[in-house]
């Protein structure tokens, strides 16, 4: 199942999803995220599942356009410290 952590306003959608499917819950995520934006815990769509995944911690969710604008200059774009530390290819972001 894919987790959608974020929102949408006037200006666009934005929006970090983890595939539980795809996720093992290595945490190689959270370690390359230099604003400490990811979390391993609990699945929260399947509480009694035993392996744990990645989520966006509570805290950003209704700010994470703010939370990785410095990941995302406007100009001369590299791939995101997240989605290129995840070798199951589980995360991707919608701007
Ligand atoms: S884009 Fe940057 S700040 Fe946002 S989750 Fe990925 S590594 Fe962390
Ligand atoms: S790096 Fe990928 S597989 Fe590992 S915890 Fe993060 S999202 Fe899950």
């Amino acid at each position: 199942m894919i987790a959608n952590y974020g929102y949408k306003d006037g200006s666009g959608e934005y929006f970090i999803s983890i595939d539980n499917d795809k996720c093992d819950g290595c945490g190689d995520c959270v370690k390359f995220c230099p604003y400490n934006v990811l979390e391993v815990g609990e699945d929260e769509n399947d509480p009694f599942r035993e392996v744990f995944v990645a989520r966006v911690r509570e805290e950003h969710r209704k700010k994470i356009k703010y939370s990785c604008a410095p990941c995302k200059p406007v100009r001369g774009r590299v791939e995101l410290p997240c989605v290129a530390a995840c070798k199951p290819l589980a995360i991707s972001h919608s701007w």
